[in-house]
């Protein structure tokens, strides 16, 4: 198996199937990923994708940072009584224990919130 980082696949190459992935090489600049223009192509005869969601249509009271949910700490969001956490939420990384623990410190300041 052959592991290749800081690429992002920019096409896909056949007649009528697979038969090449081209693949451009990227950047961080200014925290955010960028191609850099140059590519490279493997020979592939699948390609699985792998896809990203982003947030739309968010009712207004609720205010976003960098595309996501703006939370505290606590995972408090803008509205009042309405908490957030994991990949949705601004903040922390988009892993798996990052997604519990701010489950967890919501569930906490919810607990407070509603015992007074
Ligand atoms: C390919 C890949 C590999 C990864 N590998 C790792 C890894 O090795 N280690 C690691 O720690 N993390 C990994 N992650 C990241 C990890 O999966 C996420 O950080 C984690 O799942 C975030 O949890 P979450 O509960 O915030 O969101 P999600 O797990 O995405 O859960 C959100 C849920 O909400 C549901 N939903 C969406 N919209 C609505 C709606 N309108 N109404 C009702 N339900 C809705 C979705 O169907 C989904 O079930 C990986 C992610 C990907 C994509």
């Amino acid at each position: 198996m052959t592991l290749l980082f800081n690429v992002m696949p920019v096409a896909i190459h056949g007649n009528g199937a697979a038969a090449e992935i081209e693949l451009e090489y990227t950047s961080v600049e200014d925290g955010r990923v960028r191609g850099t223009g140059e590519t490279m192509r493997l020979a592939a005869e699948q390609v699985y994708k792998a896809i990203g969601q982003s947030l739309v249509g968010q009712p207004e009271e609720v205010e976003l940072e960098g595309g996501k949910i703006m939370v505290d700490a606590t995972g408090r969001t803008s509205v009042a009584m309405v908490w957030a956490g994991g990949d949705c939420a601004s903040g922390g990384e988009d892993l798996t224990v990052t997604a519990v623990a701010e489950g967890r410190d919501a569930a906490m300041d919810i607990h407070t919130s509603l015992m007074g």
